[in-house]
């Protein structure tokens, strides 16, 4: 199903008015901070999962490049409940996005803000709940003193392109990357996880992480059901070795890693820490757990 509208600077457009000139810097220089974020149906209706942390790292993304939102958070938040609301959907994904427009230079040109709904997300095909193969991506991810990887900018995603098309070409699901001294980062999209004599662990944001939402989600969740949650700077070997070891994020949810580069990880196949933790985040997202109901912000 395709949405008929797009909140685009401020009303609700039809799908094909929602254009940008070619001259915009957004498309030239790839300055732009986006989220990617999702509306789940649910017992009590369709809600969008912790919408206002989403718009909170929009707009610590934006403040990264010294920019200002053009639209506060609050008409933002409200701007994705419309284009839930106005197109009908119930389980979605929404695409708010903030980019730089066209003009004299890059410094004075304006922001401009959208927010796409769609029934799927950007993934090519369905979530790989069932597990995935990863590779070790020989692509970097870029250091905190070039393009900061605390920020979800759009320029950057040159970089998990690189990674994850290196892990296609060479028949792998997932790429996976190392930062310049050697540690783990994230998927191309996604925070990586390992269990370790029965405790979660995953890479501080220092060294190169994103700070998910799914991620925070599911590390909140864990501690709850009595698992231990660290951060510990993870190699390549840590990987291999693990116990299990999984990827989250927005439009995956969570997918259990089966092997590292063809090296199998533990069973090679979903372990009972990662399935537990499915099941956890699924009864959040979709409201059915009951807990959290600060989580969901339902669509009126
Ligand atoms: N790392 C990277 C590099 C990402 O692009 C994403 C997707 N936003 C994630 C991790 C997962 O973040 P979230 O759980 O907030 O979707």
């Amino acid at each position: 199903m395709t949405a008929k509208k797009i909140w685009f600077d401020g009303e609700l457009v039809d799908w094909d008015s929602a254009q940008v000139h070619v001259t915009s810097f957004g498309l030239n220089y790839g300055i732009g901070f986006f989220e990617g974020v999702r509306c789940h149906d649910g017992p009590e209706g369709p809600a969008v999962f912790r919408l206002r942390d989403h718009l909170t790292r929009l707009k610590r993304s934006a403040a990264t490049y010294l920019a200002s939102l053009p639209y506060d958070t609050g008409t933002l938040a409200q701007a994705c409940l419309s284009v839930v609301r106005e197109n009908g959907f119930s389980d979605c994904y929404l695409r708010p996005i903030v980019f730089l427009g066209e003009g004299e230079n890059p410094l004075v040109a304006p922001y401009h803000a959208a927010v796409v709904a769609t029934a799927e997300g950007p993934l090519a095909g369905p979530p790989k709940t069932s597990g995935a193969h990863a590779m070790i991506a020989s692509f970097e991810r870029m250091t905190v003193n070039s393009i900061p990887p605390s920020a979800k900018a759009t320029g950057q995603y040159l970089n998990a392109m690189l990674a994850q098309s290196q892990a296609l070409l060479a028949g792998f699901d997932e790429a996976i990357l190392l930062n310049s001294a050697g540690y783990v980062t994230d998927g191309w999209a996604h925070n990586v996880f390992i269990v370790r004599d029965g405790e979660l662990v995953t890479p501080p944001v220092s060294a190169g992480a994103l700070a998910g939402i799914t991620r925070d989600t599911v590390q909140v969740l864990a501690a709850e059901d009595g698992i231990t949650v660290r951060e510990e700077s993870l190699t390549r070997t840590d990987l291999y070795l693990a116990d299990e070891c999984l990827l989250t994020g927005t439009a995956a949810g969570i997918v259990p890693v089966l092997s590292v580069d063809r090296r199998q990880v533990g069973g090679g196949a979903a372990g009972p820490v990662t399935a537990r933790l499915a099941d956890l985040l699924n009864g959040v997202t979709t409201g059915r757990s009951g807990s959290h109901p600060e989580w969901r912000e339902p669509v009126p």
